[in-house]
């Protein structure tokens, strides 16, 4: 799954050349840094790889969400439709803007269910935000379909899915907006970074001036540059984007690795007539940074996460539903809306209804899925291995269960 795996003399010559120059910062200082711009070359490389017309760098992915939702006018009040299941910097950044996160339930695609997005959609829904997670694809139709129908934004957080497409076109670059997150275990890394990315003019001049306290960046002298709207410091610094410079060109080997090794993987686990697989709505689209795979019940996955610890074997085997970064059952800091800054009594209340509402359709399908991270280190000698220690844990689970039925 992530680049830093491979860690390579590519990447340090990339950061040896600023560390050459010292100039460490992306804007100005035109002379000194001797025609060496790793983000705007980072910037263009985006554009090229993924078909987006427009790229614009952060300091992080949470940063590239942020920006995307200012960029895009969402505010106070405003409702963002998102799924149960994700990272939990997809509401922290709804709730920077001061938006109201909408929480939905996923269905057997593990990200937002089409049916559930309607039925919450209200006079406030400003936007959907579907996360593209484990590094496959949400319902891109039926999503853009409702976007079109009730005229709402659709941002994508695509963090998880660098490389993966979706009917040809790249996860991120087909709402209005989209973000990667270039953090370390990302698919490409820059140790921290993220990007925004869109086909619309204003929104990537909107995101350039957010990201760098508000500078049209303009004039040929920074000093001079005018602000006509406040913005902040989400800014990526050379060094960083340099790694990410590095590894992008090493892309199409990373997806390469982790498709080979996914197949093998999938092939084994898929001998036990009991284990399903995540619906992919464009399987050839699936970036395989992940295989997602299904129990029949929950008991007997949680019996299986159970037995794979103690055989060793649960390193790299997520159990989602019992994870306090990933799914909402265990969101207690937002169930109840700590935060240290105070939030205003209406946002806070409807901010607490919305993350404590029933989600028995999400745990139906997350108590009984596990994810596997994909290594790009693996020989295929351990995917075998591998491979059949888990196969042989299911089965020994699946002869109790049914000893016990
Ligand atoms: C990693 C991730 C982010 C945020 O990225 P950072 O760069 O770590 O801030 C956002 N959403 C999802 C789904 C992620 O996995």
């Amino acid at each position: 799954m992530p680049g830093f795996e491979l860690w390579s003399d590519k990447e340090r010559k990339e950061v040896n050349e600023v560390l050459e120059t010292g100039i460490l910062m992306r804007y100005g200082f035109d002379g000194p840094r001797k025609g060496i711009w790793k983000s705007k070359e980072l910037e263009d490389a985006i554009c090229q790889t993924f078909g987006s017309k427009y790229a614009q760098l952060t300091s992080s992915g949470t940063a590239a969400l942020t920006t995307a939702m200012s960029a895009l006018g969402i505010g106070y009040g405003d409702e963002v439709i998102t799924p149960s299941f994700t990272f939990v910097a997809s509401f922290e950044a709804i709730l920077s803007v001061g938006a109201v996160p909408v929480f939905v339930d996923v269905d057997d695609t593990l990200t937002l269910a089409p049916d559930a997005v309607r039925k919450a959609i209200t006079p406030q829904t400003k936007a959907i935000m579907p996360v593209h997670m484990c590094g496959s694809m949400a319902d891109m139709d039926a999503l853009l379909a409702i976007c079109k129908e009730h005229k709402l934004i659709l941002l994508e957080d695509a963090c998880q899915s660098i490389g993966g497409t979706y009917k040809g076109k790249h996860l991120g670059t087909i709402g209005d907006a989209g973000s990667f997150s270039f953090d370390f275990v990302k698919t490409i890394t820059c140790a921290e970074g993220g990007v925004v990315m869109t086909n619309r003019e204003d929104i990537y001049l909107k995101s350039d001036g957010y990201t760098d306290h508000g500078h049209d960046h303009t004039g040929v002298d920074r000093g001079a540059d005018l602000h006509p709207f406040i913005g902040y410091n989400y800014r990526i610094s050379e060094l960083h984007a340099a790694v990410g410079l590095a590894q992008i060109k090493r892309l199409d080997e990373f997806l390469s690795i982790q498709k080979k090794n996914h197949a093998l993987l999938k092939n084994i686990l898929a001998q036990v007539p009991e284990v399903s697989f995540r619906r992919i709505p464009d399987p050839e689209g699936d970036s395989c940074s992940f295989i997602s795979w299904f129990l029949p019940t929950a008991a007997i996955t949680a019996a299986v996460v159970i037995e794979m610890k103690a055989q060793g074997i649960l390193p790299g085997n997520f159990y989602w539903y019992d994870n306090n970064w990933h799914y909402i059952r265990k969101w207690d800091h937002l169930k109840n809306a700590v935060t240290l800054n105070s939030l205003h009594p209406d946002l806070k209340a409807r901010v607490i209804h919305h993350a404590t509402k029933d989600f028995t359709a999400s745990d139906a399908v997350m108590s009984r899925c596990i994810s596997t991270a994909i290594s790009l280190l693996w020989t295929e000698e351990q995917i075998k291995e591998k491979g059949e220690k888990m196969v042989h844990v299911i089965r020994k689970v699946l002869s109790v269960q049914s000893v016990s039925r």
